[in-house]
């Protein structure tokens, strides 16, 4: 059966509790246990408890963490529901396609179920961290459900695939990969050596960023490179830097000598 330990659901900066014991409580009919509370305003709460009626073990073992790339850094998948489209377009899916990401990549890589704050969801630095963006298909006019009826929505999905992936005795060879994708905090210290040494060659300037960063974060979330793809990425990026370095230290000699 679908290892449902590897699937965490993670809701940033909540602002009414009773949403955080709604979560629990549709989680926990939906067969997931793994809750992560990103600056939750209130919390631990009785309401909370209130509203999680069987659910509360789900509160008590939540984990509360200071920032989303806290809350993801071990996952190699991460989804995040989003009721908008944001100015720059991220790779989309639908209920069903998160499901099935999740139920397939789950044996390989831990998956997090990203949610906003009930008043203005997830900003785009927060969005720019997932790898997909899931739209639950509400009615446009009123596109935007209750945090926690999202989350039953997208744990509904989840159940239903996990459900038929426990049916199928073949699953489709391409689904699986030689290597692990790499983690939210591996890439992280990619895009930090990334944006470093494209400043040194003067390809970046941190003054005028324009969009090139969530571009590049745009990028390799598409892809999603694993492990020894980054290996080789970040050693290609080594070694520009210290051929730079080089570069430098021949110049200062050079200089040295001119003067001499
Ligand atoms: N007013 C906010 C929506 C907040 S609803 C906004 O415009 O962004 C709280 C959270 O529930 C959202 O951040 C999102 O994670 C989830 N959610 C609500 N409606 C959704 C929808 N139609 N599709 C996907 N996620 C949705």
């Amino acid at each position: 059966m679908f290892d449902f330990s590897q699937v965490s659901v993670v809701l940033v900066n909540t602002s009414h509790p009773g949403n955080i014991g709604a979560t629990a409580r549709a989680m926990k009919n939906m067969g997931l246990s793994k809750l992560t509370l990103v600056q939750p305003e209130d919390f631990p709460s009785g309401v909370a408890v209130g509203r999680a009626v069987g659910a509360v073990d789900i509160l008590d073992n939540a984990r509360v963490v200071a920032s989303l790339q806290e809350a993801v850094e071990d996952c190699g998948l991460i989804i995040g529901a989003s009721a908008r489209s944001r100015n720059i377009p991220w790779p989309m899916v639908t209920p069903e396609q998160c499901a099935h990401k999740t139920v397939t990549e789950a044996g390989v890589n831990k998956v997090a179920l990203v949610f906003g704050r009930e008043d203005s969801g997830l900003n785009n630095e927060e969005l720019q961290l997932c790898h997909f963006h899931v739209q639950i298909p509400a009615d446009p006019n009123y596109s935007s459900l209750n945090l926690s009826a999202a989350v039953m929505v997208v744990c509904y999905e989840v159940r239903k695939a996990a459900l038929a992936l426990a049916e199928q005795t073949v699953v489709a060879e391409d689904e699986f990969w030689d290597q692990e994708k790499a983690n939210g905090e591996q890439m992280e210290h990619f895009y930090v050596h990334l944006e470093r040494v494209m400043t040194a060659i003067k390809f970046h300037d941190p003054e005028n960023p324009r969009q090139l960063m969530p571009r590049m974060r745009r990028l390799f979330s598409r892809i999603r490179i694993d492990v020894m793809e980054m290996n080789i990425l970040r050693g290609i990026l080594s070694n520009i830097e210290f051929r730079l370095d080089n570069e430098k230290k021949l110049e200062v000699e050079l200089q040295e000598k001119n003067k001499e």
